[in-house]
């Protein structure tokens, strides 16, 4: 049987470290912050809002939200980030999306000052991780990779095979794993042969978005299985993208849906605040 990446542990863990590490930046006299933005009223987008306000609370980072109307112009939005990018107060801005459709989400984003993207998605950030270099890392596959970190994973020289090529998740993730010098496969919707693919990987990273698709016997025996997807089936049941009891017996080690990947979104959040607040503080990070 599988052993449990145990996300929300690790994101505990982590979190309790970042709040150690928060106080002693205070007792120097420099408070990390993190200033949120929502546009406009959607649901999902408010729940993460407030749980990243909730979760900077409990590590004593300052956080500040701008709450706009969902008509707000895109020069409105564009002058409330540029004031951001000169607030001291502020090492971190990260605009909820997704943004309303009259708002082009790339300006936006690149409006940002690179130094103070802790969510990563500046093409500067993108930029330097590609060339190995980077100055943030996007907080869902940072997550994954620190996940790794704890349960022991060596990457160095294995067969990573990522499935899914988003920006946000399946890219950037793939990346990472290289610089950690695994041999990465990034598999996607007109991708022949999934199965094989899988089937040979020491580590199978899933990022697409359909519940189990990956069924449990593609899993080679002994490989690693970081199941990033979140799934609702039914009224209120969560399930990820790897078909998960069928896997735990091939797998050596797997992450559950909930309580892998989820929690430590934000906890990468809190993190690229915190080393942003280093930063401004002169520490290196
Ligand atoms: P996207 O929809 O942006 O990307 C999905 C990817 O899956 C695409 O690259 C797509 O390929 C690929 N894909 C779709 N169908 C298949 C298929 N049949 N076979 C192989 N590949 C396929 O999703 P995201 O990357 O944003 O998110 C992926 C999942 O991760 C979602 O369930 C999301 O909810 C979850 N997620 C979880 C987070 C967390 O904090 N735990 C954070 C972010 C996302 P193509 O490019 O060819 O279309």
């Amino acid at each position: 049987m599988a052993e449990i990446i145990d996300g929300k542990a690790i994101a505990a863990e982590m979190r309790q470290q970042i709040a150690a590490d928060t106080q002693e930046l205070i007792g120097q006299g420099i408070t990390p912050g993190l200033a949120v933005v929502l546009v406009g009223e959607d649901p999902a987008s408010r729940v993460y809002v407030s749980m990243k306000e909730k979760a900077c609370d409990a590590a004593g980072i300052y956080s500040v939200e701008h709450k706009l109307a969902a008509e707000t112009s895109e020069a409105e939005l564009l002058e409330l980030v540029a004031n951001l990018n000169d607030d001291e107060k502020i090492d971190g801005i990260l605009v909820q999306l997704p943004l309303p459709e009259h708002i082009d989400e790339a300006q936006v984003l690149e409006a940002i000052s690179p130094n103070k993207d802790v969510d990563g998605f500046h093409p500067y950030n993108v930029g330097r991780l590609v060339t190995g270099n980077p100055v943030f890392q996007s907080c869902t596959p940072y997550g994954v990779m620190k996940m790794l970190e704890h349960a022991g994973v060596e990457l160095k020289g294995k067969e990573v095979v990522v499935v899914g090529r988003s920006n946000i998740v399946g890219k950037p993730v793939a990346l990472m794993c290289l610089a950690e010098h695994a041999t990465v496969t990034i598999c996607h919707s007109r991708t022949v042969d999934l199965q094989q693919k899988v089937a040979a990987a020491d580590v199978v990273i899933a990022a697409v978005g359909r519940p189990e698709m990956i069924k449990g016997d593609w899993i080679k025996k002994g490989a690693v299985v970081i199941d990033v997807g979140v799934n609702r089936v039914g009224e209120k049941k969560l399930v990820g993208d790897v078909e998960f009891v069928a896997a735990c017996e091939n797998a050596a080690a797997i992450t559950p849906v909930p309580g892998g990947v989820g929690p430590m979104t934000i906890t990468m959040l809190l993190y690229n605040t915190l080393l942003s607040a280093k930063r401004r503080a002169g520490q290196p990070g």
